[in-house]
Parts: C-alpha cells; structure tokens; sequence
C-alpha cells in the first residue's frame, strides 16, 4: 500500500540548528549501521523509517560500509526510498560517510581524494540519489594531508554532489584545523559525529568546547550503548537482542555487557521511572540536555525503539540533584 505520512509530523518533534549554519536537524535522528543489511527483512526496514518519519525524524544516517555486506544499507535505503520517500526529498536530509575499509587496494580506504570522491559516487548509485545532504569524513587518516582530505569534500560540494560536510570521531585538534582548512576553502564544516553517552563522555573533554568556538554542530552516536542504556539487559540477555545475535562487527562491543554497567543501567533505570521515562529516553534526553548537541542519532531494530526514543523530546531538563546522583551512579 502506498505510504501516506502522518500530517502531524511535525507537530512535536523538535529541530535544533546545527553549529552557526542554516541547517536544522531533528533532535533525535535514526541511523542504518545495523538491521538495513541483506539478511534484514525488508518489511521490517520499512516500518522502522516510516514510524521515524511520521514522528518527524527528518535525518537519516548512512555510510558507505553499513550492512552486512558493506553497502547492503544503502541498497535497502534505496528500495524505501523509492517506494516511500522520494515524493520527499526535500523534506530529508540524508548522509553517508567514508574513511573505513571499503574495497581492495590502495584506493579503497582512508582519506585520500581518491577514495573520498569514487566513494561518494558509489553511494550515490547504490541509494539512487542526485546528491547526498551531508557528507562526512568518517574517521581522521594520519597518512593523509587533513588538506587532501578536507579539499575532497570542499570539491563535492562544488560538483553539486553534497550539500554540507561534517567530520567524525576526529579529536579536538584535528576537528580544529579541519574546520580552518574548510572555512578558508568556502565549504564550513556543518556537524561532527562523536561516540557519545552517559557510559562513554569523551566529547566533553574538549571536543564539544571546540565545537562551540568553530560553530559546529555536534550528532551523537550509540548514546544508547548499542541498547546497554535501555531496560533491555536488566533481566538478562533476551533472544531477539544484538548480544544474542553476537553480530561480531563491534555492534555491541565486548566488554560492554559487564555486570558492573547492567548495575549502573538498574540504578539509572530506577531514577529513569521517578522521571516518568524509559531508560533509553532518560539515556537520550541527558545527551540531549546540553544546548551544543544538534540531534542523537539512534539505531533501532523495532518501530517501537523509534517510537520510545522519540519520546524523550517531552523531558530533557535535568535537575542538579538529578545530574549529581546519575554521576554517583557512573563514577
Ligand atoms: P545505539 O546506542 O542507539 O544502539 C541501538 C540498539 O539498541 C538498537 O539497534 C537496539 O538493539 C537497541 N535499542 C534501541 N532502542 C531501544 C529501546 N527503546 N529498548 C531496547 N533496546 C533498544 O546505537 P548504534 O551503535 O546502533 O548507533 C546508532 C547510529 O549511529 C548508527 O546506525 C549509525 O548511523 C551511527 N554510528 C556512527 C558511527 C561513526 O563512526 N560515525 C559508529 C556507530 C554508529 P537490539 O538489536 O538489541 O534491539
């Protein structure tokens, strides 16, 4: 049946601007690093992206090497988005990324112009799409010239082939002198995408101050430490969980599901429940409390994690007794 959106959509969910640019983004956006890949039901893709889009999450995130097999996410976007979004491209925003292994040889990794540019194209073609809204540099390449890399994506957004460039997992440093070279070259960096959560609060050791003083935005991933941060694990590892399926590709990270985290996931999901909300909204909403944060970026395997994560658009205030007795928790 053709797909139909919810009128409504954009009635709660909130768009915060990103950095000083003219680009908004949903506070809570939806990523296909896992469950858009080939042994994935299709059925189920789709009604993950709808419930995301009738909520208003206007941003999808990708990358080249999302799947299994890498690019399998992109090729699964791309039969959605032609049944059901292409009606509405310029209500979305889409991004891909490159900078991990993605073919043989010397030209199938890093940073260099080379690959940046081929595998721009090669997204392009596998999602079926003129041109992508944000295109990131995945990871910094130390062997590669930060100009080499950062006049790659200048050079794509002249060809008309993305709109904006972001940057990701790139240190304070790095994230500063990129942001210079992009400045200079007419091209500013838009948004940065750090591993961010209560478990895991790097950014805030530089990286989110740079980002203020550049006026970039800032879009987390696996605040919900790939579902540590959910009322998932607290009885034990349930069937249909990504631990259970031992994925194997860092999904879920090892060590992660460790009896010292499932104690502090109990005690935040106790003061989750005197705040009126699940775990996993409490998880997002403290990323989210912090007026630097453009958008958490979420990974879901059910409509209904969507639905739940939504949700903690309601309530992203925190108390100070609330923020000193969750860092009780986790210290
Ligand atoms: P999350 O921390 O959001 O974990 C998502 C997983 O948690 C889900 O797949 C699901 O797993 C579980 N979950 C989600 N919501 C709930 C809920 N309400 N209740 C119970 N369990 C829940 O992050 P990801 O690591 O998946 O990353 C999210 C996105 O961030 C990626 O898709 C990608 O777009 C981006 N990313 C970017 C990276 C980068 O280097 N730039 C690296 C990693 C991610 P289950 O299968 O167990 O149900």
């Amino acid at each position: 049946m053709s797909y139909i959106p919810n009128p409504a959509r954009y009635e709660t969910m909130e768009y915060r601007r990103s950095g000083r640019s003219g680009l908004q983004l949903p506070a809570i956006s939806v990523g296909l690093w896992q469950n858009f890949g080939e042994v994935d039901a299709l059925g189920n893709c789709r009604a993950i992206l709808r419930t995301a889009f009738d909520a208003g999450i206007t941003h999808f995130d990708l990358a080249n090497n999302y799947g299994p097999p890498a690019g399998a996410a992109e090729e699964t976007f791309s039969r959605l988005y032609k049944d059901d979004f292409r009606a509405h491209r310029d209500e979305l925003i889409i991004s891909t990324k490159a900078g991990y292994g993605m073919w043989p040889g010397p030209y199938g990794d890093g940073g260099s112009r080379k690959y940046l540019v081929a595998s721009l194209d090669q997204s392009l073609r596998r999602m079926g799409l003129d041109y992508v809204d944000i295109y990131y540099h995945h990871r910094p390449d130390p062997e590669t010239p930060l100009e080499e890399s950062m006049g790659a994506l200048d050079a794509l957004v002249r060809q008309g082939k993305a709109l904006y460039v972001g940057l990701s997992s790139y240190s304070p440093d790095e994230t500063r002198r990129a942001c210079a070279i992009l400045r200079d070259l007419g091209t500013p960096c838009v948004i940065h995408q750090p591993k961010y959560s209560l478990l895991v609060r790097t950014p805030e050791e530089g990286l989110l101050d740079a980002l203020a003083d550049e006026g970039v935005g800032c879009i987390a991933f696996s605040s919900l430490a790939q579902g540590v941060l959910t009322d998932k694990y607290l009885q034990g590892v349930p069937a249909d969980s990504r631990a259970a399926r031992r994925l194997g590709n860092g999904a879920i990270e090892e060590g992660q599901l460790n009896p010292e985290n499932i104690a502090k996931a109990r005690q935040l999901n106790e003061l989750a429940q005197q705040r009126g909300q699940s775990l996993a909204q409490m998880a997002v909403a403290w990323v989210l409390k912090d007026p630097r944060m453009t958008s958490v970026i979420i990974g879901a395997s059910k409509p209904q994690q969507v639905t739940d994560a939504v949700g903690a658009v309601a309530n992203h205030q925190f108390s100070g007794e609330e923020l000193a007795r969750i860092d009780a928790i986790l210290a």
